[in-house]
């Protein structure tokens, strides 16, 4: 029965993953969990940031569609969040906290959770990345268990973490493709 319901979900989650409001979403849900260099969360964007995370998730994913800076903040506007001007470059978003509280909350509307935004790598494991409080009180984890990831490191006898290499675009394609559930 429950793994009836998942696979309904999931063909839900397909069709409404090409809606403006449900890509956008999930763009900023997974900036309100992604960490800078320096380890610090996001802290703003630019609307054209946004439509370019869109716009390469879409080309993972094999679609066509493209999304303008400009569609970009006209949904931003019909999910109720509101742009400002950020210094000279444009108009964008301010990650504080009534914001992440606000892109959780649309999150939970739009079904969107950490499920929809970790890798299947991550999934395969059951480890979804840094807990988050928000996450927890909306019920927006997906199952996942998240953990922070020194406590990981327990083992004195594990060899030294080696330096973080930057994803290789080709890696990302691969995950996000097997990802997809084939038709048919
Ligand atoms: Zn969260």
């Amino acid at each position: 029965m429950l793994l009836i319901l998942r696979a309904y979900d999931e063909e839900g989650r397909i069709e409404r993953a090409l809606e403006p409001e449900w890509l956008v979403t999930e763009v900023l849900f997974d900036l309100c969990h992604q960490r800078m260099k320096g380890g610090g969360l996001v802290s703003k964007i630019l609307v054209g940031g946004v439509a370019a995370h869109v716009n390469r998730r879409l080309e993972i994913r094999g679609e066509d569609l493209r999304m303008s800076a400009k569609k970009v903040g006209v949904t931003l506007k019909s999910l109720g969040l509101r742009t400002e001007k950020l210094g000279r470059l444009g108009r964008g978003l301010q990650f504080g906290s009534i914001l992440r509280r606000e892109i959780h909350e649309i999150a939970l509307q739009m079904g969107v959770d950490r499920r929809t935004i970790t890798p299947l790598t991550a999934l395969e494991s059951g480890h979804g990345g840094a807990p988050c409080s928000l996450c927890e009180q909306l019920g927006l984890t997906g199952g996942l268990e998240f953990v922070e990831i020194l406590k990981l490191r327990r083992d004195r006898h594990a060899p030294p973490p080696e330096p973080p290499s930057p994803p290789t675009p080709s890696e990302d394609n691969e995950d996000r493709e097997a990802a997809l559930p084939t038709s048919g």
